[in-house]
């Protein structure tokens, strides 16, 4: 199938009013309905195998409609799988890492080519609207290219070393581990687990993959894609289906040489504790955020409120890089309150696959108790300025809408302002000056996002200096947190956010998957 829609790029920045596109997507979502009420497989070994246990895949913007029934896979399936991968090893990681970069390539490809019906598909599954789901689709194929591209121009990471003495020769070689096991949240479906399984394979590793159970679909696209671009049976393997099921057991297999997972804090931390437990094995945690935008006196407030607005109710607030907390100098403070209410009220509320939606449904029905609960806190301890609403008719009582919010008056150490909350609200705080600013951003167990509103750059220098946020921003209108993108932007996370210290979308991220051999050899 061809592309449609023409070849540019589109990223969650730069997404315009384009006919063609929106014309592409809504032609995409027409078909991509007759995919739904299928029975799914789990894929193992090349082949899809359809179990009798299945769970729902539910569509967040109208419950009433169920978008197939998927294998709800068990340790059975996990243990399988990984067989499947490490019978698969020897020849994938030996094979010369320029053919894994050109199967990984059509994958890419793949996905750049049926990149409508797959960001249709995500908007069902998991309410991204139509700019943030062809954002998604974008980069899941441009991370794929990019760390191709990393492991080519590192020569496959070979390089040789210095020598002691004349006859002797040293080369540094990384090396793939084994199999890994790849975990992924809901939240990006696509480009995540694309993302992560991409470093682990183009590295030479093979994989098991577990989907998270609100965006099996997507996640078992992914496989289907991968395997018609030509990857080996058993090379990348999918298994749908729990935390508890399917989860537990692929962390408890002994023959799982390293682990990444993309998802919250407190699940990222137990699963490191019981994974490394018996023995020392890579385990790349990226977690999540209370990402700070700050706004000095010197800031322009309108560009401001935009950036700080896309970033807190983007996606509903359902992303690692969402602003949920802003810093404002007490002098600007009431003008751009009332900026940023404009802003929350002005956004548009509705199905993700309507064009002009901004805010679809949250992911499921705990998201909006967790909004609820979170307006419930500011109402009782500080105030909620606009928003806080959860949306029970008009169209709206099949879904899980709610309305964004902006909240303050709450106390510096308020768990609103300390606790990731994955839901759109938007806490505002006055500050003294920038130095106070700082202080409290990272006064935070997190630290993955942070932008800054100034037109000082002195000011700007010191955010960068000083900031404990591994992704930051300045003066950004399409996102004051959020919007990086593979080899523009690398999304490191310090602190509770993360423990690798190298970034996906960045430079150094391929390498985390291989370990390091010297060969001396003496002539
Ligand atoms: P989550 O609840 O932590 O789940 C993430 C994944 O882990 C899901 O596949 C989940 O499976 C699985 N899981 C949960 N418990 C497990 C266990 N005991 N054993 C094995 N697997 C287990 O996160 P989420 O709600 O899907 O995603 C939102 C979180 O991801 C937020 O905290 C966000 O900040 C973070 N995030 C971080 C980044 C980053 O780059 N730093 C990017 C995106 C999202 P089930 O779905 O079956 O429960």
């Amino acid at each position: 199938m061809e592309p449609k829609g023409g070849a540019q790029k589109i990223t969650y920045s730069t997404f315009a009013d384009n006919q063609e596109l929106h014309g592409a997507f809504e032609t995409a979502a027409r078909e991509v309905r007759g995919w739904f009420g299928q029975t799914h497989p789990v894929l193992i070994g090349g082949a899809e195998r359809h179990l009798e246990r299945t769970f729902d895949d539910l569509n967040p913007s109208d419950t009433r409609e169920t978008l197939g029934r998927f294998a709800r896979g068990g340790a059975a399936e996990v243990q399988d799988a990984v067989q499947a991968a490490a019978a698969a090893y020897p020849a994938w990681s030996r094979r010369d890492y320029r053919e894994r970069a050109a199967l990984l390539r059509a994958g890419a490809d793949r996905i750049s080519a049926h990149r409508f019906e797959l960001a249709a598909l995500m908007s069902y599954e998991v309410g991204k609207n139509r700019a943030e789901a062809l954002g998604d689709t974008e980069e899941a194929a441009d991370l794929l290219r990019y760390y191709c591209d990393q492991i080519e121009s590192a020569h496959g990471f070979t390089r040789p070393l210095e020598r002691l003495t004349p006859n002797e020769e040293t080369r540094s070689v990384l090396l793939p581990y084994g199999v890994w096991g790849v975990i992924a949240p809901f939240n990006f479906p696509l480009a995540l687990s694309a993302g992560m399984s991409g470093g682990a394979l183009v590295a030479g590793n093979t994989v098991v993959f577990k989907p998270a159970s609100d965006a099996p679909f997507t996640g078992l696209m992914l496989g289907r894609i991968l395997q018609q671009a030509g990857l080996p049976p058993g090379v990348f393997n999918v298994v749908t289906g729990s935390a508890a099921e399917v989860g537990d057991p692929l962390i408890a297999h002994p023959a799982l040489a390293g682990l990444i997972f993309t998802g919250s804090f407190a699940v990222g931390t137990e699963l490191e504790r019981r994974f490394s437990a018996h023995l020392p094995k890579p385990c790349i945690l990226e977690m999540g955020g209370k990402n700070a935008a700050i706004v000095t006196a010197q800031a322009d407030l309108e560009l401001a409120a935009e950036g700080i607005g896309r970033s807190a109710f983007g996606y509903g607030g359902q992303k690692c890089s969402a602003c949920s907390r802003a810093y404002v100098a007490h002098e600007r403070y009431d003008e751009l309150l009332e900026r940023l209410v404009h802003y929350a009220g002005s956004v548009k509320i509705g199905d993700p696959l309507e064009r002009g939606t901004f805010l679809g449904p949250l992911i499921n029905r705990a998201a909006v108790d967790k909004y609820r609960s979170a307006v419930e806190l500011a109402r009782r301890d500080g105030r909620v300025v606009t928003g806080g609403g959860v949306l029970e008719q008009g169209g709206f009582e099949h879904g899980h809408f709610v309305t964004p919010a902006v909240v303050d008056s709450l106390g510096h150490d308020h768990p609103l302002l300390q606790e990731e909350l994955f839901v759109p609200l938007l806490c505002v705080a006055a500050v003294a000056d920038l130095d106070e600013a700082i202080a409290r951003s990272n006064r935070s167990a997190y630290g993955l996002t942070a932008g800054i509103y100034s037109r000082d750059d002195d000011e700007v220098q010191t955010f960068f200096d000083r900031i404990e946020a591994g992704v930051t921003y300045a003066n950004r209108r399409s996102g004051a947190t959020t919007g990086a993108w593979p080899g523009v932007n690398s999304f490191c996370g310090w602190k509770g956010s993360g423990n690798s210290g190298k970034g996906a979308c960045g430079p150094y991220y391929v390498a985390q998957f291989l370990r390091e051999q010297s060969r001396t050899w003496m002539r």
